[in-house]
């Protein structure tokens, strides 16, 4: 089986906004290319998974999305950075999905698409659904405190450790 770290985008990879809608509204914070950098290193899948439900809102289109991720992606190939896939949710909170964090739909297609062992991998997220949602899935959990910080204090996490931002759990993680 394979073992993945699961990352939230906005907030733990760039800048938090309110709703990142378009390229230009898309920066990435300080560390994250170093941080996955080191993350591309060992055998852990990178897997991007991000609520977007701005798009639901009528915010911004999946058009408008997908440009953001293209510039996300060409910054990151610029750097030899491999991120292994990216999955979204596009929903309005009301709309009840199961994709949504804290849910696991998300997680749960990742798994079947790549056999991951859930027991194995992390979730590095910045919100407190970020982090339910690894621990709904048994994976070890990572606040960093950056993006929100886990200050929404929307559910009640115990993760298993709390990193300044993505670069400190990378090594976190490397360490372990
Ligand atoms: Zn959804």
């Amino acid at each position: 089986m394979a073992k993945a770290i699961f990352l939230d985008r906005d907030g733990v990879i760039n800048k938090e906004v309110q709703f990142v809608a378009r390229p230009e509204e898309f920066h990435l914070l300080p560390n994250t290319i170093e941080a996955l950098k080191l993350l591309n290193k060992t055998d852990y899948k990178l897997i991007i998974i991000t609520n977007q439900s701005g798009m639901g809102y009528g915010y911004y289109t999946e058009e408008n999305y997908n440009a953001v991720t293209d510039k996300m992606l060409k910054l990151f190939a610029e750097e030899g950075i491999r991120i292994d896939d990216i999955f979204y949710c596009p929903h309005r909170y009301e709309e009840e999905c199961n994709c949504r964090k804290p849910n696991t739909g998300m997680l749960k297609k990742a798994k079947a698409k790549y056999d991951i062992d859930f027991s194995q991998s992390w979730l590095i997220g910045d919100k407190t659904s970020d982090i339910k949602a690894g621990e709904n899935i048994g994976a070890k959990t990572i606040l960093v405190l950056t993006g929100a910080g886990g200050k929404d204090s929307r559910y009640d996490i115990k993760p298993d450790y709390v990193a300044a931002d993505l670069l400190e759990a990378a090594y976190f993680i490397l360490e372990k």
